[in-house]
């Protein structure tokens, strides 16, 4: 089984998992469907079913537009908001495509670091973290939503600037920036390493965090992470009201 990594919009992932001697393929939140397609045919295989980790649309929107294309591909997912859902599915749940599904939400944890509490809270989070994906086997590779390796190890090492792993990950990541390529996939090992939301018993983590409690560990590590990577602003207020208005061409 092989995996293609291929980077869409801003900083998201869609993966393509082929089982190479079926020539089979299922596509991972395959939110560019034009790219995808392109793909499968260039690679001459037969896409038969699509997953979709959540229903944001950076993640599912390519769904409708495939089912147009390929009126019987399987659309799998764990929440009915997702676009074009066709089978729903639960933890654990074993697919005919030779896939186990172990986890089915998206945007939780990320290469050192975890997503954001935006339909759960911390408690959720710590659960998810800890007791869903935290127990998986630790040589589980790691294939996450977005890359946001970087920013997520410059914060973690800002929590802990003891840790040689997390400084190693930090410049890591920055030469396969340098070179355009992807950080993904990790380890489930190397993140309890380095990524701090998986390392929240550690004492520089409680020292950063001033807490000791690990879901309120959890929280305030969240809520540091969120000012300390404040989303980038494109153009000036006055400048997007005019895009709003047609008045500039993007
Ligand atoms: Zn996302």
């Amino acid at each position: 089984m092989k995996v293609k990594v291929i980077s869409i919009l801003e900083d998201n992932y869609m993966y393509l998992v082929i089982e190479e001697r079926g020539k089979q393929a299922v596509a991972v939140d395959p939110a560019v469907p034009h790219r995808l397609l392109e793909i499968v045919r260039r690679e001459g295989l037969s896409l038969v079913a699509v997953l979709t980790t959540h229903h944001h649309w950076d993640h599912a929107r390519g769904n409708e537009p495939l089912r147009k294309e390929l009126p019987a591909l399987k659309v799998y997912g764990g929440d009915d908001r997702i676009e074009g859902l066709t089978d729903k599915v639960t933890h654990n749940q074993k697919l005919k495509v030779t896939l186990r599904l172990r986890h089915f939400n998206g945007d939780t944890m990320f290469i050192g670091g975890c997503g954001r509490f935006f339909e759960g809270s911390a408690n959720q989070m710590h659960h998810n973290l800890t007791q869903v994906l935290g127990t998986l086997p630790p040589e589980t590779k790691v294939f996450c939503g977005h890359e946001c390796t970087i920013k997520n190890m410059k914060f973690a090492v800002l929590v802990e600037p003891e840790n040689i792993k997390a400084k190693e990950m930090l410049s890591w990541a920055r030469a396969r920036d340098d070179d355009d390529k992807p950080t993904v996939p990790s380890t489930l090992k190397d993140e309890f390493d380095y990524n701090p939301y998986l390392r929240l018993s550690e004492e520089a983590v409680q020292k950063f965090t001033k807490k000791e409690d690990p879901v309120e560990v959890l929280e305030v590590l969240r809520k540091e992470m969120d000012k300390f990577k404040k989303p980038k602003e494109r153009l000036p207020p006055h400048a997007m009201l005019a895009l709003e208005w047609g008045l500039l061409r993007p």
